[in-house]
């Protein structure tokens, strides 16, 4: 059986100490340790670089260099070596700041025989096997054997050390697997750990040695690429990562497509700054996703400019609800064949003194990442019940009040209780609420969204699928929601004249609507012809510019609110 030799560095300059415990180790049987002797700090300092030793033994006043403290001096050639100090000296301060400088163990001279020696430099041995142990796992991710951020973020401020040295550029990228919540959600946790350990791999494959692929956490992985040369040099690794999913992936016998997207940034080209540089690679990743995903982009400074303006905006709409910049405009809503106004859509309008009115597509998108879309949906559903709840105590007909949900929304399970409490306290009956949802939101989690619908249909809300078309359009999930409304996407209407597909999608869902027994409604009417084609094909509803633009409260009350009991209102002289 070959022997596990331990190589042991003993440092002692009393000639007749170092032959004792030499000799003893031999005669007692410790032969798996090979000791080299040294009598002074200088000449051990000299072995310690030429060799690698697995621990030190060594006394702790040497006559040459009596004021030295060895332990510090021999952690500067090698911060991990383990030290076991020998001293003649009782005094127990001693033995704390030996132990203080960075030794393993402290033994006494005089009381402490063979065995306890080699026990003490075992013990040393292997208490730095752990740390090291220890110190590997706080760098590697578990499920990937990829480094972790830890071990990247020290990875990425050598390079850039090393990039400066040598006047080299790196290259970082971040790579995120696109749609990979849905597959974690649709096929499980343990499909998800799978994929991430291939994906991982196969992005390991696609670069040089003395570059690294790390994992930061969830599905979001990065490549530090080191001695670039060229800046288009990334762009050839990043189409190769892209192609390296082209292969199906097969987890459990089946075949799994996954594409990346994947964001570039170049130092010091585009920053200086290790921080900066993950922003900036984060945010080219971002728009790598909008860009269609399966793709990547390089980080550009107008990236940086839109993120300013995105910052500016987002410190704005934290302050709007409190100063009250926000405002509900409402459209109205016709029953296309007898003209009866139906209802209103709530749409948000928000004014800033400093920046003027901005679009809801703009800060809606802010609101929903920074979460301020939850108080902000709080005082739609507010103002817009109180102000239907009010128009009806002023005596006017009574109208359904379409709100808009953000998708965002639909990941809390407890949003169906948050806006019935909003729409009682109102004083409105639920049947006045109509809640409008893309389809999109809904099928993010399909149970969950079943569950969220049904409460809401439960205490009384209708639910419309806002944007019709644009989504999924998966009839076989429609019919598991329980709908009232479908609302055809103005996209489709837009052209309904001009383009024959987009007429014939738009018979298809009203026909479709009709089968399934729900209402639909077409929004974004611009013109009569438009209108007209509606009503051939037998859609219920319409709302659009050419029936009634969004306005204020005031105006809508004056233009489209009626006291009898038939809001009966002349489409045919408008427009
Ligand atoms: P949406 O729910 O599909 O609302 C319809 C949008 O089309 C509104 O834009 C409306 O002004 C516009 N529109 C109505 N008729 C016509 C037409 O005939 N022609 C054209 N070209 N456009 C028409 P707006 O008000 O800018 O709102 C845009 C989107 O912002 C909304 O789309 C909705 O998704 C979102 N949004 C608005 N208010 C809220 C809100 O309170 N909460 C949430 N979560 N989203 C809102
Ligand atoms: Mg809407
Ligand atoms: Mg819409």
């Amino acid at each position: 059986m070959k022997k596990n030799i331990k190589h042991i560095l003993y440092i002692e300059n009393e000639q007749e100490a170092a032959w004792q415990l030499i000799h003893s180790l031999k005669n007692e049987g410790f032969v798996n340790y090979q000791v080299d002797w040294e009598t002074s700090l200088s000449a051990a300092i000299d072995k310690l670089s030429l060799q690698q030793y697995d621990a030190v033994l060594t006394d702790f006043h040497l006559s040459n260099d009596p004021d030295t403290n060895i332990v510090s001096s021999l952690l500067v050639i090698d911060e991990d070596l383990p030290i076991v100090v020998l001293t003649n000296d009782k005094d127990q301060n001693l033995a704390c700041r030996v132990v203080q400088s960075g030794a393993k163990d402290f033994l006494n001279k005089a009381t402490s025989d063979t065995r306890q020696i080699v026990l003490a430099l075992e013990r040393a041995i292997q208490r730095k096997l752990i740390e090291h142990h220890l110190a590997y796992y706080a760098q590697v991710d578990d499920l990937t054997g990829l480094p972790n951020r830890n071990l990247f973020k020290e990875r990425l401020s050598r390079a850039l050390i090393r990039a400066d040295r040598n006047e080299k550029i790196v290259a970082l990228m971040i790579i995120d697997i696109d749609r990979f919540k849905h597959i974690n959600d649709s096929l499980g946790h343990e499909v998800g750990d799978e994929l991430l350990r291939i994906v991982g791999k196969r992005l390991s494959y696609c670069v040089r040695d003395g570059d690294t692929v790390a994992r930061l956490g969830g599905d979001e992985f990065t490549i530090l690429l080191e001695e670039v040369t060229n800046i288009g040099d990334p762009s050839i690794v990043a189409n190769r990562l892209l192609e390296s999913m082209m292969l199906p992936i097969e987890i459990n016998g089946s075949e799994l497509f996954v594409t990346l997207s994947i964001g570039i940034t170049l130092y010091p080209i585009d920053n200086t700054c290790m921080q900066y540089l993950l922003r900036n690679a984060d945010n080219a990743m971002y728009r790598a996703k909008e860009g269609g995903r399966n793709c990547y982009r390089y980080y550009t400074t107008e990236m940086n400019r839109d993120i300013e303006d995105r910052i500016h905006l987002e410190s704005k709409i934290r302050q709007a609800l409190a100063k009250n910049e926000f405002e509900l405009h409402y459209q109205p809503k016709f029953n296309i064949h007898d003209k009866q106004l139906v209802g209103a859509e709530a749409l948000l309008r928000w004014n800033n003194e400093e920046i003027g009115s901005v679009s809801p597509t703009k800060f809606i998108p802010i609101a929903e990442e920074t979460g301020l879309i939850q108080p902000i949906t709080e005082w739609v559903v507010s103002e817009a019940c109180r102000q239907n709840s009010e128009w009806q105590l002023q005596g006017y007909s009574p109208i359904i009040m379409a709100i808009n949900l953000s998708p965002k929304q639909f990941n809390r399970v407890d949003i169906a209780d948050i806006l019935f409490r909003q729409i009682i306290f109102s004083d409105l009956a639920p049947k006045y609420v109509e809640l409008e949802i893309t389809e999109g939101a809904l099928m993010e989690d399909i149970n969950r969204s079943q569950e969220i619908l049904k409460a809401l249909k439960d205490r009384g809300i209708c639910i419309s699928i806002d944007d019709f078309g644009t989504g999924y359009s998966s009839l076989n999930y429609l019919k598991k929601f329980p709908i009232d409304t479908l609302k055809i996407d103005q996209s489709f209407v837009r052209d309904i004249m001009v383009d024959n597909d987009d007429a014939a999608i738009v018979s298809a869902v009203i026909a479709m609507a009709k089968s399934l027994r729900l209402n639909v409604i077409a929004e974004g009417v611009e013109t009569k012809e438009q209108l007209n084609f509606l009503d051939s094909k037998g859609c219920c509803e319409a709302q659009g510019y050419f029936l009634g633009k969004p306005v204020a409260a005031k105006e809508f009350k004056s233009q489209f609110l009626t006291k009898n009991d038939n809001n009966i209102y002349d489409i045919a002289s408008n427009g």
